[in-house]
């Protein structure tokens, strides 16, 4: 029996360094961000996990918001950044979407260009620019592939745990790509978005210190029962201001 325990380690371990091979080997450059990430899809399947997602999302806050004025009004807006910038150069397909949930202060973006505002942060918002801000930082994620990217990171540790368990002879139990795969972000996408967010303000003509306004916003709507999607990875929302605030300067913009 000893024979059969070093040859399930042996398996385990080949298993486990095919994962991270193809991790490694998956590794590409952003060509809209400048970021090196590891992707294990391509841009026609990320919309097609939007697009299947999409209607969940709808219903898991309180299905579209119904006013078609309004609805047409936050696609103008986000139809008006994606024209304006490289995200019209992406092979995404952008919808906005206002959902109605009239309680939690939320905004959020699925791969391949499904976005969505809920009427709670909406109401809040003081003027365009703002709604852009939002809009334009959600359209970050998309391009960012943050989703994407953490997809491939479950795929790889998946994988790992995969041979680990066939080495100690586990059954096997990988789970399924979740929501929380695909919502959840990470601090370095939060910034990266909050920095390609300001780019596209500046890009389509909004003033971008009214992404500090949402800021703002945001740190004064939250309580301890709310996580805003803006917040929720985010411990010092100073700090993000302040990365705001080089952003503006970077691309030019004038900080008020
Ligand atoms: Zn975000």
């Amino acid at each position: 029996m000893r024979g059969s325990w070093k040859l399930r380690i042996l398996i385990g371990v080949l298993i486990a360094g095919f994962g991270l091979v193809r991790y490694c080997s998956s590794m590409e450059e952003n060509p809209y961000t400048g970021t090196t990430q590891a992707i294990s899809m391509d841009p026609k399947e990320e919309i097609a996990i939007g697009l299947a997602n999409a209607p969940k999302m709808i219903e898991e806050y309180g299905g579209m918001y119904q006013d078609q004025r309004l609805q047409n009004y936050v696609d103008m807006v986000g139809q008006k950044l994606v024209e304006n910038t490289v995200a019209t150069q992406t092979p995404y397909q952008y919808e906005f979407h206002l959902l109605a949930d009239p309680q939690t202060i939320n905004a959020f973006a699925l791969p391949g260009g499904q976005i969505f505002i809920t009427y709670a942060l909406y109401s809040k918002l003081q003027n365009e620019d703002q709604l852009a801000g939002v809009l334009g930082h959600e359209i970050g994620h998309v391009i960012g592939r943050h989703s994407s990217e953490r997809i491939a990171n479950t795929q790889v540790w998946q994988t790992v745990a995969q041979g680990a368990e066939v080495g100690v002879g586990a059954g096997s139990a990988v789970s399924q790509i979740g929501m929380t795969t695909l919502l959840s972000n990470g601090r370095d996408d939060e910034l990266e978005s909050d920095d390609l967010g300001v780019r596209f303000m500046i890009k389509a003509g909004y003033n971008p210190n009214e992404m500090i306004g949402v800021m703002q916003i945001l740190k004064a709507a939250a309580g301890p029962s709310r996580v805003p999607e803006f917040q929720s990875t985010h411990p010092d929302p100073e700090n993000r201001m302040e990365q705001i605030k080089e952003s503006i300067r970077k691309y030019g913009g004038v900080v008020e």
